[in-house]
């Protein structure tokens, strides 16, 4: 079993004119692909990166060009992104496991596959090294920055981060210095990364202008979901959490039935929210989905609520005891 890290660098939309033409969501176009591979005995095997020419966002995005050094000529010679997706799966091999620095860059991932209408089964479930970093330095479990977790392992690289293929190196070595088979036995399966089940987009709509992700989430505009052939305001039980920035619901139109609507709220670089609203077939995978999103959702809140009321009992508790012990005194 090899392993494989990953990374990519993506461009992002250069006014929101072409964001809110798109037929579904891409909140970058991925424009770079890094990767090593690594062997069992932890030695590098082989190294890729693969350059994109975007077709959605076509212009370079001046952060973006200063960020990763990457240039339109760069760009205008790189692969379409089914040639890159399918080079990169024969580079990979049968047999892998994945590894990847954060959340975006999988998320990402998902959009591109699912703008282009690729399969991704064959991409598994991803490692965040991030949480494998944390646990074993004794870190707390948020989201450092590679650089930062390198310089605290002491690795440093004489190369440039912000490309792909740079910062896979990066994560490669940090993967290196880390015990991987036990962070990989003590990982919860809840963590793994994947991408995003794909469905057949009926409708997509861009919102924006909200201060704050609480305006765009209480936002009439955003929860009032048009049928899209009637235009009959749909019924539906509520918007549930599938991770950090995406809710899903199920709303229906009394006369054309049942659709799968997913929200996702981003943030701009004014940072201000803008909100993707896209309307998917409701057929039985995504009703599956659907439901078991629900219920993970659920169950989550019930649990928070539970701990949190017993949180406050000990809080309760604890005064209780104060009183007593100071009226005895
Ligand atoms: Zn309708």
């Amino acid at each position: 079993m090899k392993y494989i890290v990953l990374d990519m660098e993506w461009n992002q939309a250069h006014s929101s004119r072409c964001v809110d033409s798109l037929p579904m969501p891409l909140s970058g176009e991925i424009i770079q692909i890094g990767a090593v591979k690594i062997g069992e005995d932890g030695a590098v095997e082989d190294t890729l990166r693969l350059n994109i020419k975007p077709c959605y966002y076509t212009k370079l995005h001046s952060g973006v060009r200063k960020l990763t050094g990457i240039t339109a000529e760069d760009l205008a010679n790189g692969l379409l992104f089914p040639d890159a997706a399918h080079d990169l799966k024969k580079w990979c091999g049968e047999e892998f496991t994945l590894f990847i620095w954060g959340f975006d860059d999988i998320a990402v991932l998902g959009e591109n596959m699912a703008i282009w209408n690729l399969d991704f089964s064959w991409i598994p479930p991803c490692y965040n090294l991030q949480f494998i970093y944390c646990a074993q330095t004794g870190s707390e479990k948020r989201q450092w920055t590679l650089t930062y977790a390198a310089e605290v392992l002491g690795i440093t690289l004489d190369i440039p981060a912000h490309d792909a293929l740079n910062d896979a190196l990066y994560t490669a070595a940090l993967l290196q210095k880390m015990d991987i088979k036990r962070g990989m036995a003590e990982y919860d399966p809840a963590d793994l990364l994947t991408l995003d089940e794909q469905f057949k987009v009926v409708d997509h709509i861009v919102l924006s202008g909200f201060a704050t992700k609480q305006e765009a989430q209480a936002s009439r505009k955003v929860r009032t979901i048009p049928c899209p052939i009637c235009g009959e305001r749909m019924k539906y039980d509520g918007f549930y959490r599938q991770n950090k920035s995406k809710r899903v619901s199920l709303p229906a139109c009394s006369l054309h039935g049942d659709y799968f609507c997913r929200i996702q709220f981003l943030k701009c670089e004014n940072g201000s929210y803008r909100v993707l609203r896209t309307l998917y077939e409701a057929d039985e995978k995504a009703k599956k989905y659907y439901t078991e999103k629900r219920d993970a959702a659920l169950a989550a809140e019930e649990k928070a609520k539970a701990s949190a009321k017993a949180a406050a009992r000990t809080s309760v508790h604890r005064r209780h005891k104060k009183v007593k012990e100071s009226k005895q005194a």
